[in-house]
C-alpha cells in the first residue's frame, strides 16, 4: 500500500525537503505519495512543524502518526486533537550544530575572550586562561542534545556534570538526577547549560533558590527554552553578581520584545533562537526511516511521551 504523506512544515521549507524525502523513500523502498496538499481524510502521516499549516488534527481521520521536524514539542503536546503517536526530531545535524554552539559559548566564558575582543585598550597584561580540567561545566538535560554537548565538553577536557530526570551513565560526565541531584549538579557549576525540554515540570528550573546554589559569578547558557528560567530571578542574580553573565538563545516571548531588559543588560548576550536547527538532509533520513518503520509495523523511533510532555 502506498502511504499518503503530507508535508506540513513551514511552507517555504517544502522545496528543500521534497527532493530529499523522495530520495530517502526511494532508498528505503517505502512506497510513499508525498505532497504538501491533500484532502485531510486521505492522509496517513503528517510531517509537522508548528509554523506550518496544520493546527487541528480532527479532520485527519485515517492518520497513523505525526512526525515533528522540531526537537522541542511543547507546542504540540497540549493539542487535544492529536490522538495518534507523535515523534520528535533527533537529528545528527541538529546535534552537531548544538554541540558547536554550546562549545563556542562555553569557551568564550572559559577563556575570558571578551577581555581581549571587547576591551582592547593598549595595556599589555599577560594572564593565561586556566585549563578546562580546572573548570566545572554543568549541563541540565542529558537527552540527545544535552548528552552530545556534555560529551563534547568532556572531550575538550572540562569537568562535566549533568542532570536529568532519570539517572544516566555517560563516560566522562558526573551524572545526577532528580530534585536532590540538582543541588549537587549546581554546587560547583561555573558554567550552566540548559538543554531541558519545556514542560510543566521544568518551568523555572533556574529560579531564585536554584540560582543561589551556584558558585558566585557563574555563567548561564540557555539554548533550551525560555520558560526554564525565572527571568526576574535571573535579572536580580545578574544585578547582584551572583550570576556573572548569561547567554540566552530562547525566551518566553519570541522575538524578544525590544523593551525587554535582557537586550540592554550589560551582562547578557541575546541570540535570536539560532543555537541549532533541524538540517534538511539528515532530518529527511530520520523521517523516512520512521515512516518505513510504521508501515512495517516496527516501533517508531523518538516517540514523545505525551504525559511527560517530551
Ligand atoms: P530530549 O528529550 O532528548 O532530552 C531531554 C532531557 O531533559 C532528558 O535528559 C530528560 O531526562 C531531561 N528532563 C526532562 N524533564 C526533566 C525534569 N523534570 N527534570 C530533570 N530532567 C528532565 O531533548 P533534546 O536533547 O533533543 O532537546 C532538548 C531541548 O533543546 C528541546 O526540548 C528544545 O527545547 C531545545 N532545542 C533548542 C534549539 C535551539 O536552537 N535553541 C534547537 C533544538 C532543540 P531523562 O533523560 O531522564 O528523560
Amino acid at each position: 500500500m502506498t502511504a499518503n504523506v503530507l508535508f506540513a512544515g513551514r511552507p517555504d521549507a517544502w522545496p528543500a525537503y521534497e527532493p530529499l524525502l523522495r530520495a530517502e523513500f526511494a532508498r528505503l523502498g517505502v512506497p510513499a505519495n508525498l505532497r504538501n496538499e491533500f484532502a485531510p481524510e486521505e492522509v496517513d502521516y503528517i510531517i509537522f512543524a508548528p509554523n506550518g499549516p496544520v493546527s487541528d488534527f480532527t479532520p485527519f481521520t485515517r492518520l497513523k502518526a505525526v512526525l515533528s521536524l522540531w526537537a522541542g514539542v511543547e507546542k504540540i503536546t497540549p493539542n487535544a486533537s492529536l490522538t495518534v503517536p507523535l515523534t520528535r526530531m533527533v537529528d545528527s545535524g541538529l546535534e552537531q550544530g548544538m554541540t558547536e554552539w554550546v562549545a563556542g559559548h562555553s569557551l568564550r566564558y572559559h577563556l575570558g575572550m571578551d577581555t581581549h575582543i571587547l576591551d582592547q585598550n593598549g595595556r599589555w597584561e599577560p594572564k593565561a586562561p586556566p585549563l578546562a580540567k580546572d573548570r566545572n561545566v554543568t549541563v541540565l538535560g542529558l537527552g540527545a542534545l544535552g548528552t552530545a554537548s556534555a560529551q563534547a565538553l568532556a572531550a575538550l577536557g572540562f569537568q562535566v556534570s549533568g542532570w536529568s530526570r532519570t539517572q544516566k551513565e555517560i563516560e566522562g560526565v558526573s551524572c545526577f538526577a532528580g530534585a536532590d541531584g540538582l543541588k549537587e549538579a549546581l554546587a560547583k557549576a561555573e558554567i550552566v547549560i540548559l538543554l531541558l525540554p519545556d514542560t510543566p515540570a521544568t518551568e523555572n528550573t533556574l529560579n531564585a533558590e536554584t540560582l543561589a546554589m551556584l558558585p558566585r559569578g557563574a555563567k548561564i547558557i540557555n539554548p533550551g527554552r525560555g520558560p526554564l528560567i525565572d527571568d526576574g530571578a535571573l535579572l536580580a542574580a545578574l544585578d547582584s553578581g551572583q550570576v556573572g553573565h548569561a547567554t540566552l538563545d530562547v525566551f518566553r516571548i519570541e522575538p524578544l520584545p525590544p523593551e525587554h531588559p535582557y537586550w540592554a543588560h550589560p551582562n547578557v548576550t541575546v541570540t535570536p533562537h539560532i543555537a541549532s536547527e533541524t538540517r534538511e538532509s539528515t532530518a529527511a533520513e530520520v523521517i523516512a526511516e520512521n515512516i518505513r518503520r510504521a508501515e512495517a509495523g516496527e516501533p517508531l523511533l523518538h516517540l514523545v511521551d505525551r504525559s511527560l510532555g517530551y
